[in-house]
């Protein structure tokens, strides 16, 4: 098998492209053969260098690697010129030398008249120049494009995703194949590079349906195999729509510095549109080149969850080891210097995994540890302090005491709260809640007693101080 990843570096690699990607690649690296990436920049005016390292760097990020190119479509120009002349020779196509404005003009009156020759119309207006004239024209320097002669009959084929699809050829124009700029249009670019590079297997996105039967009639007309081709459903957002930017979706990238793992963003892509069969979600890449197969492509179109990524990444940090989390933890956060010791930071590491969706996420949860607290949350302190000052206080002066006395290990600590409840009658909970603000500054966190061994007992009990000179003071009344 040789499988291909075309993209045009008009833009980053998005997500429509990435799950292109890896569905040609899963492909290829189930049965064996060759992944072929080729830049198809032939649009010099919308291409730019930028973009094919950013395809190219996206695609390393996703971990899909492959084994021939980047080959550059522009570097085909002359086999793609070849080509268009071969079919002129072999009277499969025609010289137009229409002007684009005469021939619009000419669409627009039989478009209004209900004619319904305007897939001929292009065919007809050349007929009126005879085969001398075209090449005498052509010899003397006049511009002109050259349109593929449809031939009639129908085009059909046997999409690997959709089944028998069939197109009357009567409804497809004579396409132009050459500009009369000499370049190339995408169909006979992309299938003259198919068939120099013996490609196998057409697999793109459903928005290229269109396109196949025109590419079919070129292969044939050039002699060349016709390879097998399956459409990927197209990606929509939630509303049905086709996704966009409006849906949350961004650049590969983007989704990487927003802390998603490579390894969840590919499980992911590899779900838009596939099914194992199963209701099972969670497949590594192993399993998807394992289990991967064109025959459960669904035909219709996959709904982007921007929710259900950050639930996987998140259950893929929650399997990944604890020295690899506080590893990428501390890569998110730059190596800047924290204020907690390796065993403290892994502490934290590991009680924020399950806590977070994405090591960005984790990132700014650790703050309250990592970084002194600039304040405490407004709404959780109205309902934890403010409403009985003085009982806050006194509450965390009894919390300051039992803690200064208390081994600093999550037994005594617990024994030491717990035991504090019990004696005043109330929930842990009654304890725990202020306390977690005067420690965090925030409502939410991981356990009382792991954030009491992150933050060592010297801060631990700083900070239950400033609480109760903050709940006495005068500060953040309300
Ligand atoms: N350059 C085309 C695109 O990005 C490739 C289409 C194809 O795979 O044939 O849509």
């Amino acid at each position: 098998m040789r499988l291909r990843f075309a993209p045009s570096p008009t833009g980053y690699l998005h997500v429509g492209g990435a799950r292109t990607a890896l569905f040609n690649w899963l492909l290829v690296r189930q049965a064996g053969g060759a992944f072929v990436l080729r830049v198809e920049d032939t649009d010099r005016d919308r291409s730019r260098p930028e973009h094919v390292d950013a395809i190219l760097g996206g695609l390393s990020w996703l971990g899909i690697d492959w084994d021939e190119g980047p080959v550059f479509q522009a570097d085909g120009l002359a086999r793609h010129r070849l080509d268009a002349e071969r079919l002129l020779e072999a009277g499969r196509a025609y010289r137009d030398f229409t002007a684009r404005e005469d021939f619009e003009r000419a669409r627009d009156a039989a478009v209004a008249a209900g004619t319904g020759t305007v897939a001929r119309l292009a065919r007809n207006m050349a007929a009126a120049v005879s085969p001398e004239e075209s090449r005498r024209r052509a010899a003397a320097g006049e511009p002109f494009a050259v349109r593929f002669l449809v031939p009639p009959g129908t085009t059909e084929w046997l999409d690997l995703v959709h089944g028998r699809m069939r197109f009357a050829n009567d409804e497809i124009d004579d396409f132009v194949i050459l500009r009369s700029d000499g370049t190339p249009t995408y169909n006979l670019a992309v299938v003259s590079d198919d068939a120099a590079m013996s490609i196998s297997h057409v697999v793109r996105g459903a928005d290229h349906i269109s396109n196949t039967p025109k590419q079919i009639l070129l292969y044939e007309a050039l002699d060349a195999p016709v390879p097998a081709f399956g459409h990927l459903p197209l990606i929509l957002g939630p509303d049905g729509k086709r996704l966009s930017k409006r849906h949350g979706a961004r650049a590969v990238e983007a989704f990487a510095a927003e802390g998603v793992l490579p390894d969840a963003m590919v499980n992911f892509l590899a779900l838009l549109g596939w099914s194992p069969g199963t209701d099972e979600e969670l497949l590594v890449r192993d399993d998807l080149i394992e289990r991967f197969s064109l025959e459960r492509v669904l035909k219709k179109g996959a709904v982007f969850d921007a929710a259900k990524l950050l639930w996987m990444n998140g259950q893929y940090i929650a399997r990944m080891e604890a020295g690899e989390v506080a590893a990428a933890l501390r890569g998110v956060l730059e190596g800047g210097a924290t204020a907690l010791d390796d065993d403290a930071f892994a502490r934290m590491a590991a009680a924020l995994a399950p806590r977070s969706r994405t090591f960005v996420e984790m990132a700014r949860l650790a703050r309250p540890y990592i970084a002194p607290l600039d304040g405490y949350d407004a709404k959780a302190a109205r309902k934890g302090w403010y409403r009985d000052r003085a009982g806050a206080a006194e509450l965390l002066r009894a919390v300051q005491d039992r803690l200064g006395g208390a081994a600093w290990e999550a037994e005594p600590l617990e024994a030491a709260l717990r035991g504090l409840a019990a004696e005043r009658g109330v929930g842990a909970g009654k304890v725990f809640q202020p306390l977690r603000l005067a420690l965090t500054g925030v409502p939410a966190s991981p356990g009382i007693f792991d954030v009491l061994l992150i933050l060592g007992r010297e801060r631990s009990l700083r900070r239950v101080e400033w609480a109760i000179a903050h709940i006495e003071g005068e500060g953040g009344a309300g």
